[in-house]
C-alpha cells in the first residue's frame, strides 16, 4: 500500500467548520468596498509567466524564488498568480477598461508563492486585492486607506497601526538607489549574505532586512526623503494633510520599501504585534508606470492586498458558526421517502429563509431520531405509514418539552413559521 496522499506543504484545507468563518470576515469585506463604490472583478489564477516578470520585476523575492511555474504541454510558461496587481492590470488593458475612465476594483481568491511555511505564511493563501485605476493624487491614497480603516473598524480590530512612506519617482528612486550603492559599498565588511547579493540587484531591499546585526548599518544609511523630486514631496505632504484631517494615525518610516518593484510615490503597510514574525495584515501603493509599461496609455494606479489568513487570525469572530437546521425530517415505511421528498421541497418553496435536512439513507426510526438529535435541529418532522395515511405530518420539539403535535400537509409551511417564530422572537 501506498502512503495515502496529503495536501501539499502549506496548502491548507478549509472545513466546513472553518468556514463560516471566512465567510463572516468575506461579507464584511465586501460590504466595506461596496459603501466606497469599488467594483468586483475575477481574473485566472494561471497566467503567461512574462506578466509576472514584467511587473513585479525581476529581482524581487516572488519572481527570483518564489513562483510556481511550468512549462505547458505547447511549450509557454505560465505561472500560478503569486499575487493579483499584474492579472488585473492585465484584464484591464485588455478590454480597454482604463480608457473608459476612473476604475475602482476589487477581486479575492487565492495567491501561490514558494515560501517556508509556518505561522502566516503559506504557500497557496488568501488575499483581497483593491486597485484604484485613472487617479494621481493623494485623495485616492488616502481613500485607499480610509477604507482600510474602516474595515478594521468594522471588525473591532484596534490594534493595527499605520506606516507610510514615498519612493519618490523613479527618476528620484534611481538617484536614491545609487546613493544607496555607494554607502553600503563602503561598509561591504558589515553586509550579511543576502544583503550583498541585493547590493547589485536590489539594493532598496537590503533596508528591508530583518537582520538585527544590520540594524544600525540600516539606521544610518542615507533616507529616500532627502532624495524625493518636489513633485513627489507635495503628493507625500499632502496625503499626510489628508490623514490627519481624516482622523487616521500613522507612523513615517523611511525604511518602508515594500517588496514588489513596480511601486512608486506612496507606499503603505498596516502592521500588528499581535501575530508575531508575520505582523503586516495590508500593504500596497502606487504603481504608476505598470499600465504603460505593458502597452497601455499612461494610467496612474494605487492599490493593496489584504492577507486574508492573517486577517482572519486577528478577528476572532465567535458566535459566527453556522446556523443549526431549523428541521430534520425523518420518514419510515412504504412510500414515505417520496412523500417526504416532496413535503420537504413545498416548504422549501414556501419558506425559503428555513433550513430543513431530510433524512437521506434509510434506517430504523430510533436512529433517523438520533441524527435529528445530533444536527442541532429544534423540530424532527416525522412522516410514517400512519401519517402518510392520513396525509398528516407529526412536529416533535427536540429542544423544549412541548407536547408532539399532528397537522395536516397543506398546514404544514404556516405551523411551521409559526412555531419557529415563537421559538425566537425577532
Ligand atoms: P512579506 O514581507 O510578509 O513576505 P510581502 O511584501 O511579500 O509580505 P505582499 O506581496 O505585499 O506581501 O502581500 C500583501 C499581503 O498578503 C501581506 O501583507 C500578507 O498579509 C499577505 N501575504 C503575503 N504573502 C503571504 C503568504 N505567503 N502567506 C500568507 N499571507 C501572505
Ligand atoms: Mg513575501
Amino acid at each position: 500500500m501506498t502512503d495515502r496522499i496529503q495536501a501539499i506543504r502549506g496548502m491548507n484545507d478549509i472545513l466546513a467548520e472553518q468556514t463560516s468563518r471566512w465567510q463572516y470576515l468575506e461579507m464584511q469585506v465586501r460590504s466595506v468596498l461596496e459603501q466606497y463604490g469599488y467594483q468586483e472583478i475575477r481574473f485566472p489564477i494561471l497566467e503567461k509567466t512574462d506578466l509576472f516578470v514584467h511587473s513585479i520585476g525581476e529581482t524581487s523575492d516572488i519572481v527570483s524564488k518564489e513562483m510556481y511555474s511550468f512549462t505547458d504541454r505547447n511549450g509557454d510558461s505560465l505561472t500560478l498568480r503569486p499575487e493579483g496587481t499584474a492579472g488585473c492590470v492585465r484584464a484591464g488593458l485588455q478590454h480597454g477598461l482604463f480608457k473608459a475612465g476612473v476604475q475602482r476594483l476589487w477581486y479575492a481568491g487565492p495567491m501561490f508563492r514558494r515560501e517556508r511555511p509556518q505561522k502566516g505564511r503559506l504557500r497557496q493563501f488568501h488575499q483581497t486585492g483593491v486597485e484604484a485605476f485613472g487617479l494621481n493624487g493623494p485623495d485616492i491614497d488616502a481613500e485607499l486607506i480610509l477604507l482600510g480603516s474602516r474595515l478594521w473598524r468594522a471588525l473591532g480590530l484596534q490594534d493595527i497601526t499605520l506606516q507610510i512612506n514615498s519612493l519618490g519617482s523613479m527618476d528620484s528612486r534611481l538617484v536614491y538607489r545609487n546613493a544607496l550603492v555607494e554607502y553600503f559599498s563602503d561598509h561591504k565588511d558589515l553586509l550579511d549574505e543576502d544583503s550583498r547579493m541585493r547590493l547589485d540587484r536590489n539594493p532598496l531591499r537590503i533596508l528591508d532586512s530583518k537582520n538585527p546585526a544590520m540594524q544600525s548599518l540600516i539606521d544610518q544609511a542615507p533616507a529616500m526623503s532627502q532624495y524625493l523630486d518636489p513633485e513627489s514631496a507635495e503628493h507625500f505632504t499632502t496625503l499626510r494633510d489628508l490623514l490627519r484631517e481624516a482622523g487616521v494615525e500613522f507612523m513615517v518610516n523611511s525604511r518602508l520599501v515594500r517588496g514588489l518593484d513596480y511601486y512608486c510615490k506612496t507606499v503603505f503597510e498596516w502592521v500588528t504585534d499581535r501575530l508575531g514574525a508575520q505582523g503586516t495584515v495590508c500593504a500596497g501603493g502606487r504603481y504608476d508606470g505598470m499600465v504603460e509599461h505593458f502597452g497601455g496609455e499612461p494610467t496612474p494606479a494605487v492599490g493593496f492586498a489584504l492577507g486574508m489568513e492573517r486577517l482572519l487570525e486577528l478577528a476572532d469572530s465567535p458566535g459566527h458558526e453556522g446556523r443549526q437546521p431549523d428541521l430534520y425530517f425523518i420518514h419510515a415505511g412504504k412510500g414515505s421517502e417520496t412523500q417526504a421528498m416532496k413535503l420537504a421541497e413545498q416548504i422549501r418553496d414556501a419558506k425559503p429563509d428555513l433550513k430543513v435536512i431530510l433524512h437521506c439513507g434509510g434506517g430504523s426510526m430510533k436512529s433517523q431520531f438520533k441524527k435529528a438529535d445530533r444536527s442541532g435541529a429544534a423540530l424532527a418532522l416525522i412522516l410514517a405509514e400512519n401519517e402518510l395515511e392520513k396525509r398528516t405530518i407529526s412536529i416533535k420539539h427536540l429542544r423544549v418539552e412541548t407536547a408532539q403535535q399532528e397537522v395536516s400537509w397543506s398546514a404544514l409551511p404556516a405551523v411551521l413559521a409559526e412555531i419557529l417564530d415563537q421559538n425566537n422572537p425577532a
